[in-house]
C-alpha cells in the first residue's frame, strides 16, 4: 500500500520508534512542533475518522491508552499534554492514515486560526 505510514510501520521508512504494541504504533514527529511531538497510529490502515467503523472501537481505545503511557515515560503525564486528530482538508490532514498527535513539554496555545489563501 502506498501509504507513508503504512510503510514506516513495516519498518521501510525509517522513523524514531517510541512505542508498539498489537494494535498501536508511535514514533517522533519528523518537523515537531512542541518539546514533545509523538504520533501514535493503529497498525490497521484507517484513512481518517470518517473512516472509523464499529470494529475498530478497540483500536481506538488502544491508541488512547498508548498516549497516556508514552506521556507518563516522557515525563508530562502530570503537566498534561494535548492530543490532536486532524480529519480531511479543513481540519488539517495531511498524512491519510489517522493519527494522534501527542503534544507537550510546555504550555501550547489554542490556535484555531482559519487559513488563508490555501486553496
Ligand atoms: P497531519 O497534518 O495531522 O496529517 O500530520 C501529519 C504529521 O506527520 C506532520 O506533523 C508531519 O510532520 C508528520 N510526518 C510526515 N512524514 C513523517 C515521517 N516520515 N516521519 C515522522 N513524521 C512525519
Ligand atoms: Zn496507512
Amino acid at each position: 500500500m502506498d501509504c507513508i505510514f503504512c510503510k514506516i510501520i513495516a519498518g521501510e521508512i525509517p522513523a524514531k520508534k517510541i512505542y508498539e504494541d498489537d494494535f498501536v504504533f508511535a514514533f517522533y514527529d519528523i518537523h515537531p512542533i512542541a518539546p514533545v511531538h509523538v504520533l501514535i497510529i493503529p497498525k490497521k490502515h484507517i484513512e481518517s475518522v470518517n473512516d472509523l467503523e464499529k470494529g475498530d472501537v478497540e483500536i481506538m481505545g488502544n491508541m488512547f491508552l498508548a498516549a497516556k503511557k508514552i506521556a507518563l515515560e516522557l515525563g508530562i503525564a502530570e503537566k498534561g499534554y494535548k492530543l490532536l486528530v486532524r480529519t480531511g482538508r479543513d481540519g488539517g490532514q495531511e498524512v491519510p492514515h489517522i493519527h494522534m498527535h501527542l503534544l507537550g513539554g510546555a504550555r501550547l496555545r489554542e490556535d484555531i486560526g482559519i487559513m488563508k489563501n490555501k486553496g
